[in-house]
């Protein structure tokens, strides 16, 4: 069993989430992978080892009560929890003009909500302990207006609200919140699009260095923030998006 506490990933079954639970139990951690389906990480379409630092886990973020169910599970089975990515998410797109109400309410609920009831549910522990991380998965599109993307755009933005609210208002229980704003990032579901098609046209107008960014590097960036000692560090949206936000 590792000495190092557990961490908590929503949205560990595939894609980015996959690639910070397994870059985190190379790191010595034990990680709750959380996801709809329970499923152990899979990358490139292969699922990641059995191992007893990756503990799968079924539990639906959007559900009230959901994430406070699955921290006390944990904790029945040993486990100190130390820390929460909450990196589930959903991207759905749909005209401004039109969107349905139960489109706003999908995406909210699964970008959003599930962050402000993932982190109540998270304080007592992290509190307890006087000592404890939480990261954010936001978006560069936080700051941007995108066609079609009003409600996605205004979950994230909520994200980076929500991170800097909790930094502030639990910096004195020893807890720090820092989000991830990550540009265009290739991984097992958009391949297609990332690699062919208009997209691929406009990243490479768009991204300096012409590449999306991988899951990996999401990964590895989240893993030195929970592995360096900068208790100073708080508050912060972090952008990983190759200098497109700053491209003129
Ligand atoms: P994927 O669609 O590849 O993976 C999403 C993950 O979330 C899956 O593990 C899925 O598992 C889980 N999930 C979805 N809904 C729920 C739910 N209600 N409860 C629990 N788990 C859920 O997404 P990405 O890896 O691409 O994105 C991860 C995060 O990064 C998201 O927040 C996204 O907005 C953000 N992001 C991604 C970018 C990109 O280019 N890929 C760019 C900027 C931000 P299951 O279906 O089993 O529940």
């Amino acid at each position: 069993m590792s000495t190092r506490p557990c961490i908590v990933v929503t949205g560990a079954s595939r894609g980015i989430g996959a690639a910070i639970s397994v870059r985190l139990a190379e790191a010595g951690f034990t990680v709750a992978c959380l996801s709809r389906s329970g499923a152990l990480p899979t990358l490139g379409g292969v699922a990641a080892p059995a191992s007893e630092l990756l503990v799968p886990m079924a539990c639906d973020i959007t559900r009230t009560g959901a994430m406070v169910e699955a921290l006390a599970e944990l904790t029945r089975r040993g486990l100190q929890i130390g820390g929460l990515i909450n990196n589930a998410g959903v991207h759905l797109d749909a005209p401004a003009a039109s969107a349905s109400l139960a489109h706003y309410e999908e995406v909210m609920s699964t970008n959003a909500t599930s962050v402000f009831l993932a982190c109540q549910a998270v304080y007592p522990y992290l509190a307890e302990r006087k000592n404890g991380l939480i990261v954010n998965m936001g978006s560069f599109f936080e700051k941007l207006g995108v066609k079609r993307n009003l409600a996605y755009c205004a979950s994230k933005a909520a994200v980076g609200a929500m991170t800097r609210c909790l930094a502030v208002e639990w910096a004195g229980d020893g807890i720090r919140v820092l989000a991830i704003a990550p540009g265009y990032i290739h991984t097992d579901l958009n391949h297609e699009a990332m690699t062919a098609g208009p997209l691929r046209a406009y990243l490479d107008k768009r991204i300096p260095g012409k590449q999306p960014g991988t899951a990996d590097e999401v990964a590895r960036l989240v893993t030195a923030l929970f592995t360096m000692d900068v208790p100073f560090l708080s508050g912060e949206t972090i952008t990983i998006d190759g200098a497109q936000g700053v491209a003129h």
